[in-house]
């Protein structure tokens, strides 16, 4: 960055926080989209982009002396530096570096092709990290910084040096300098949130003196108080807003109190081909309470795949039948609507009640709206169709909506908008932890599916690499001669130029043509006609196909008992939660069922996930280690609950906290319900901006 670009900084005058950072100086058109990769486009943004970590700058270990085991922050020249090549195709950079005391080694794995360039002799450079032996006393791949030797390096040196999470194009030295500049220009504009008498309880300071604080501490406490402090303010709010929904919702009006021992109730009950486990009868019972009692259900029912959640609906669909109302479910996918479709016909069907499946690309749409406008269309089970404007229902009393973690609140909230507050039943297979369940579902009630269906074995799980494909071919086909049915799920269906991938369409016509030349096997992916996916999927169901190459079209709530083996292509680009729901296809029978994850992970954290779902079959297990490995903000079901937005707090870590945060809101509303007080004015301020409190 020139010498002209610094006089404009200093120059400038004041920005609000909820300026775009293209104000500040040095951030163009390209930048910012580079830092909206990092979820920043306000200057508050920015500025809310803590440090994932510090290194104290402040002291420099002397190479001559540092002992193994210790964990040093190291400067000195780099006096060689060469690309070294290992085993397969792997290269390493390895630096000499020295000070006055001594020499060390310092090692980057897989960066060899920077040995010349950025790590080139004669540069200068801070390197951080445990001292081991290799080649004398050696740093091995440790956080570092090459210094310019202008006056910038004040940054980066001699204090304590905060560490950013970055992203490709954004340098820890370019945010670091860009963070400084938006401090120095918002002083005065920050404006207080937290109340005071909140933060004078834990003796926080002010806003403003807390941002420069967690940026540039002058101790390390400084910085962990800091960072409190913010995990605090955005868990409150975040509280605040669910909160204030739910109040919204609990004030909307009485609902319908439906009738829970009607005929079809009682006629469903009595022809189940089952016994219902003692989870899926707790729940039951609970729903129909729900729905018995006078206030508007909104439920969640949870439940790891497979466990049964479709006939706790059909209970619901039954006793709101009963009592002469419509009902609608709502599906994420075509094959999933046909298949609910002929599932809840084949229970109401002979109770004498006809299901519709509604889907914009069935030919018999328009006359199963017309059905739903004049009420003789009673049970409709669709996809996003149902949310258009041009369904319009009679008398609809009972909103189901299956595989809730793949819609949004908006969503779900048209849907609901289409009666005259029908009760609402949502179900996802995903399990939540505990400290996510109250921030995501904080605005419903939560009821868990325990336990499975008996005879259930847990899916085996194996990883196959490369070198043994053919075996696995070759076991596929035994297994298809013994009567086994098989899922090949590849992630993408169609060549992408840059991407290595195996399409679905591809693979397909190798493998019938090759290794499962003979088999019977059928194509399935989200682009095909939708009569073309129900013959499909009824063609597999029934057995006739014996290998069903797929896109993950079939990732949620398709139920084949009989198929036994998934074979998951590409599986390291898959998510944990993807892949636990994707195995859940199988072992719904009491067959011992097995999957397959193929391919080399490309990265740690890949293969740390092939590694969980080979260890663990418990959805709660996998949901769990998918928060820790990736973080709430991936996690499904945060989007729509505002999840993604924490860029602070980590609800693992700060749980203590976001038990603490939601008492304090609770308090806060209940003195003063629409924060018209004085000293709520900050947080009423972001209520409005989050679109909970109108102006
Ligand atoms: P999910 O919870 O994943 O939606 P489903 O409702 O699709 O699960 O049920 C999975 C399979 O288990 C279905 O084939 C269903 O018929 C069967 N099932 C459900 N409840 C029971 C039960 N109590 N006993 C035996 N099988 C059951
Ligand atoms: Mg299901």
């Amino acid at each position: 960055m020139g010498g002209s670009e610094q006089n404009k900084i200093t120059n400038d005058t004041d920005v609000s926080l909820d300026a775009s950072v293209t104000v500040l100086a040095g951030v163009g058109p390209k930048r910012a989209e580079q830092l909206a990769g990092l979820g920043i486009v306000t200057v508050e943004d920015l500025l809310l982009h803590l440090p994932r970590g510090y290194e104290d700058r402040r002291n420099f270990a002397t190479m001559g002396t540092v002992e193994v085991g210790a964990e040093v922050c190291i400067r000195g020249e780099v006096v060689s530096s060469r690309n070294q090549r290992m085993r397969g195709r792997q290269n390493m950079a390895v630096l000499k570096v020295r000070d006055e005391t001594g020499e060390m080694t310092v090692t980057f794995f897989g960066r060899g092709f920077m040995a010349k360039t950025v790590f080139a002799p004669g540069k200068t450079g801070v390197f951080f990290g445990k001292v081991e032996k290799y080649q004398g006393m050696a740093l091995k791949n440790p956080e570092y910084e090459m210094l310019a030797g202008d006056a910038e390096d004040a940054l980066h040196v001699g204090r304590i040096v905060p560490i950013y999470g970055l992203t490709e194009g954004v340098s820890q030295r370019f945010l670091r300098k860009l963070i400084m500049d938006a401090l120095d220009r918002v002083t005065g504009v920050v404006g207080e949130v937290v109340p005071e008498s909140l933060r004078t309880r834990v003796g926080w300071s002010n806003r403003d003196g807390a941002m420069r604080m967690v940026h540039y501490p002058e101790t390390l406490e400084e910085a962990q108080g800091a960072r409190a402090q913010f995990a605090y303010e955005e868990l409150l709010l975040l509280q605040l807003g669910i909160l204030i929904q739910r109040q919204v919702e609990a004030s909307r009006g009485a609902g319908i109190v439906h009738m829970v021992n009607g005929p079809l109730l009682v006629g469903l009950h009595g022809q189940l081909p089952f016994s219902l486990t003692e989870g899926q009868e707790r729940v039951i019972s609970t729903v129909l309470a729900d729905m018995a009692s006078a206030g508007s259900m909104i439920r969640l029912v949870q439940g790891d795949v497979g466990c049964g959640k479709t006939v706790v609906a059909l209970h619901a669909i039954a006793a709101a039948l009963d009592g002469g109302y419509q009902v609608a479910m709502m599906v994420p996918t075509e094959i999933l609507a046909e298949q609910h479709g002929v599932n809840l016909a084949g229970y109401l069907a002979p109770l004498g009640v006809e299901v519709a499946v509604l889907t914009s690309r069935r030919g018999d749409a328009k006359g199963v709206r017309t059905g739903l406008a004049s009420g003789t269309v009673r049970v409709v089970v669709g996809t996003q169709a149902l949310i258009q404007a041009g369904t319009v229902f009679g008398n609809l009393g009972l909103v189901v909506v299956d595989e809730q973690h793949r819609f949004g609140v908006e969503q779900r909230a048209k849907l609901v908008s289409k009666g005259h507050y029908p009760d609402v039943l949502q179900m996802t297979a995903t399990p939540i932890p505990r400290t996510l369940a109250i921030t995501v579902y904080g605005g419903m009630d939560v009821s868990v599916v325990r336990g499975m269906p008996p005879g259930r074995l847990p899916v085996k799980t194996r990883q196959i690499p490369e070198g043994k494909l053919d075996d696995l071919y070759v076991y596929l086909r035994e297994q298809v001669d013994a009567g086994q049915q098989v899922y090949m799920v590849c992630p993408v269906i169609e060549m992408n130029e840059e991407s290595v991938l195996r399409s679905v369409e591809e693979h397909f016509e190798e493998l019938s043509t090759g290794a499962l030349h003979g088999v019977s096997t059928a194509l399935l992916h989200g682009r095909m006609e939708p009569e073309d996916k129900a013959a499909v999927m009824s063609a597999f169901k029934a057995g006739d196909v014996a290998v069903l190459f797929s896109t993950t079209v079939i990732e949620v709530g398709v139920d084949v008992p009989a198929a036994t083996i998934m074979v998951i292509e590409n599986a390291d680009q898959f998510g944990l939660t993807q892949l636990h729901q994707l195995r859940g296809r199988v072992g719904r029978g009491g067959e011992q069922a097995y999957c397959f994850l193929l391919g080399q992970a490309r990265t740690d954290e890949g293969q740390a996930r092939l590694d969980t779902l080979c260890t663990h079959t418990d959805g709660f297990r996998i949901a769990e280690e998918d928060l820790l490995q990736r973080g709430p903000g991936e996690f499904y079901g945060a989007k729509q609950a505002g999840l993604s937005d924490l860029r602070v707090a980590d609800l693992i870590r700060d749980a203590a906290v976001l038990e603490e945060a939601r008492r304090d809101a609770g308090l806060i509303l209940s003195a003063d319900p629409g924060l018209k007080a004085k000293h709520h004015r900050g947080l009423r301020g972001r209520m409005v901006g989050m679109g909970r409190v109108r102006h």
